[in-house]
């Protein structure tokens, strides 16, 4: 048989589904309605072996909940918004947002998405999404601009929006403020370094991995327990080199076993730092600039950057004599998650969403939600009890979308935009007052900052659903299903959360599902690591639906290594099915159910039916992976080792009454398994389905098919021993024949005990027919041949 072209086949297929909106959400059905709140990827070059994972792995279950009668609200959008879409623009063109006007930089932004947004989508076309592609969102359209400025209003309305100067977690890479679910726990090697500060005549030895910070030093602390140190209380330390003198303080954050028991703080070395300066009131000094470099404090210093100055300073205290050691050590610090670099506190006015009061809320809507799998709700519980920050949601970039506010110069008072007129771009806007409503200036700016790309996709529950009619959008809000991946718990999943507790009182939708990451021999595949593997590459060598059902082999939630030859073995799925079809289809005549079913076929159909059960058990169970192993095994070994095998005989041969029976069996069978794997294998199972059943079926499409159910027919208690017996004699004539190296269609005399002969008596003339028996003897199992 020639080898099929499966990549024209899928594109065929991809085409038709379009052309006929197989997959579209339908306004006017009175079926129950099924939404989701599908990721919008992060545009980011184009789709990777995770994507295709976890994308595949939603679609299955919601292509079960269409077959199972649901009419499927599955949008797609793309988060194209904010610093992933700078960098990768900057990256690609090789140009620097800060090198140019603001307005030009966005324009170049806009043009590039433009430009590379089909591409990108049509990954998730080819590996067989069945979204409805009409219903599209970006991140930065106008649409989702005038939601995300909408979500400012309503919280500012509802006093849970504040802006505050202060020190806040900074990038000095990327030069804005950072959340604190975008920093990042990172091991790093590290330095000790003791360095002499002096109490009067006496020489106190301090321990620290940042020199550079000495110029903000506010305060030296010991901890009250720490006899060593008990007497300078109140006393003042003079700071080696910059040579002014802090007090010597105590407090239990002080750790006795680190380092000589002494620690230096400086506004703002580290959160440690932030809380002793608002506990003991210390002064405010910054040595450290938001470009990340030293500032006037650090007097000929300033101007380096921080790694320099802190190699310039280690060789100044050196060559004073006041570093008396210097010991390695790995510790943990922040850094941004976007770029690596290490977090620095730099004071700056940002806006923030007041939440840290709301922690034990927030955990019981954790509970509310049912997870998938369960333990994925530690993930969120960990994170909420582990917030130690109000939400951070100004941006210092470009590329975003903008808060709608304008401040009076003169008071600072926020004026902002009418909820009418949004969305609203505030640097070319004018507000709807034309002075300051508390002192009556007319002198008003515009806030330059954006949104964190986070305050808007935390609104995809509403970017999706209110680009429907008002009367539709009810019955899609709360969604039933959220799927993602376990990485962005605490980004997507937890701001979702919150904007939907804040602005609608309730969770955004009834089930998560969390899928899990794939990895490459066990390890986390990078670019940088060029262990990476294309899914665009696998997909040309062995179609979509490997791919697939290679993505089916995983649970949820379970990290899994991608091999080869586990798509390999999907790839021979689909040649065996096609296969099988050819061979049954070459024979078979259209039969309805006939009066008469043979033994055998009863038989077998109660098989079938009991995969049915197991496969709708384990799809209700979001257990997609359990349903595929069972069709899978049902196939190769039920359905085409041995019920072909025993039926091929009476397909030729048969009389009319057991041509009909076998004919019903194998169509019925045959279709169910083609359902059954539907949402595991689209193309494939569409190909076969409109070759040979549409005409006698009658739906467009497969995925508008219902969902198996099982056959009607009558079973007894002894029906299960009766197959298991007739399995077992042929499988252990078939192995005799292969010992004896004889053909299968050699002929022999079968012997069977008297006792499996009573139970076997119904189904004899099969077991005759498939081993080639001329005669069937009593006594112990064995085969003699002719
Ligand atoms: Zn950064
Ligand atoms: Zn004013």
């Amino acid at each position: 048989m020639p080898e099929i072209n499966l990549k024209e086949l899928e594109k065929k297929w991809r085409e038709y589904w379009e052309k006929e909106g197989i997959y579209k959400f339908d306004l006017k059905s009175p079926k129950k309605i099924y939404s989701v709140d599908t990721p919008p990827p992060t545009v980011s070059g184009e789709m990777h072996i995770g994507h295709a994972c976890s994308y595949s792995q939603q679609d299955f279950l919601v292509r079960y909940k269409r077959m199972q009668g649901f009419n499927i609200f599955y949008p797609f959008g793309t988060d194209d918004n904010g610093l992933p879409t700078e960098r990768l623009v900057e990256k690609t063109l090789g140009i620097k947002a800060k090198d140019m006007p603001r307005g030009d930089f966005i324009k170049i932004c806009l043009e590039f998405l433009k430009k590379e947004l089909p591409r990108f989508i049509q990954d998730w076309k080819n590996i067989g999404i069945s979204c409805d592609w009409d219903i599209y969102y970006s991140t930065i359209n106008e649409h989702s601009r005038k939601i995300a400025q909408w979500s400012f209003l309503d919280l500012y309305k509802k006093g849970r929006l504040y802006r505050k100067d202060a020190p806040a977690m900074w990038c000095p890479e990327c030069k804005t403020g950072v959340a604190q679910v975008e920093a990042q726990d990172k091991e790093i090697d590290s330095t000790f370094n003791d360095i002499i500060f002096t109490a009067g005549k006496e020489k106190l030895t301090i321990s620290t991995t940042r020199p550079e910070m000495l110029p903000a030093c506010v305060a030296v602390f010991y901890n009250p327990s720490d006899k060593r140190y008990k007497k300078y209380k109140g006393k003042k330390a003079k700071v080696p080199l910059f040579n002014f003198e802090v007090p010597i303080m105590e407090d239990i954050r002080a750790d006795p076993e680190k380092g000589t028991g002494l620690v230096m703080c400086c506004t703002f070395g580290d959160q440690t730092d932030m809380e002793w300066q608002k506990a003991h009131n210390l002064p405010i000094k910054m040595a450290i600039s938001p470009e990340g470099t030293m500032t006037e404090l650090a007097g000929e210093l300033k101007g380096m950057k921080i790694k320099e100055a802190r190699k310039t300073i280690i060789q100044k205290l050196k060559d004073a004599g006041l570093l008396t050691a210097q010991k390695p050590i790995k510790h943990v610090v922040n850094v941004h998650e976007r770029c690596g670099t290490e977090i620095e506190f730099i004071k700056s006015k940002q806006w923030f969403v007041k939440y840290l009061d709301l922690k034990k809320d927030m955990l019981k809507w954790g509970k509310e939600l049912k997870w998938h799998p369960d333990f994925m709700r530690h993930r969120y519980d960990n994170w909420v009890k582990g917030l130690q920050w109000d939400w951070l949601i100004s941006n210092q970039r470009y590329f975003g979308i903008p808060f709608p506010v304008w401040y009076c110069k003169k008071c600072d008072t926020p004026i902002l935009a009418e909820e009418e007129s949004l969305p609203v771009d505030p640097i070319k806007d004018k507000p709807s007052v034309s002075s300051c409503p508390k002192c009556k200036s007319k002198e008003i700016v515009p806030e330059t900052d954006i949104l964190n790309t986070w305050f808007t996709s935390s609104m995809t529950p509403q970017l999706s659903t209110w680009l429907m009619p008002k009367n539709i959008q009810n019955k899609l809000f709360p969604m039933a299903l959220r799927p993602q991946a376990h990485e962005i718990i605490s980004f997507w999943l937890f701001n979702t959360m919150v904007k939907s507790h804040l602005h609608f009182n309730k969770n955004p939708w009834k089930h998560a599902v969390i899928s899990g990451f794939v990895t490459l021999q066990g390890e986390k595949m990078s670019k940088s690591k060029g262990n990476v593997i294309r899914p665009q590459e696998v997909m040309d060598k062995y179609g979509a639906d490997a791919i697939r059902y290679w993505a089916a082999s995983s649970k949820l939630g379970e990290d899994f290594d991608y091999q080869e030859k586990d798509v390999l073995t999907g790839k021979k799925f689909i040649t065996k099915i096609l296969n099988a079809a050819n061979f049954v289809f070459m024979n078979l005549q259209y039969q309805a159910k006939p009066t008469k079913l043979l033994e055998t076929d009863r038989l077998f159909l109660i098989q079938l039916n009991k995969l049915i059960k197991e496969s709708t058990e384990a799809f209700e169970d979001y257990n997609y992976s359990r349903a595929k192993l069972a069709t899978d095994k049902f196939f190769w070994i039920t359905f085409a080792d041995n019920y072909l095998e025993i039926v091929k005989n009476r397909v030729y041969n048969g009389t009319n009454e057991e041509k009909a029976s076998a004919f019903y069996t194998l169509y019925q069978a045959f279709l169910a398994i083609l359902k059954l794997m539907a949402p595991i294998t689209p193309f494939i199972t569409e190909e076969i389905y409109y070759q040979h059943f549409k005409k006698h079926e009658k739906a467009k499409s497969i995925h508008n098919e219902s969902w198996p159910i099982e056959i009607k027919i009558k079973s007894t208690k002894e029906d299960e021993k009766i197959w298991e017996k007739f399995i077992e004699t042929i499988t252990f004539v078939r192995q005799q024949k292969s010992k004896a190296q004889k053909s299968m269609k050699a002929e022999i005399i079968l012997t069977i005990p008297k006792a499996d002969q009573n139970i076997l008596s119904k189904v004899i003339d099969d077991i005759k027919s498939v081993t080639s028996a001329k005669e069937i003897r009593e006594g112990a199992l064995s085969v003699a041949f002719i």
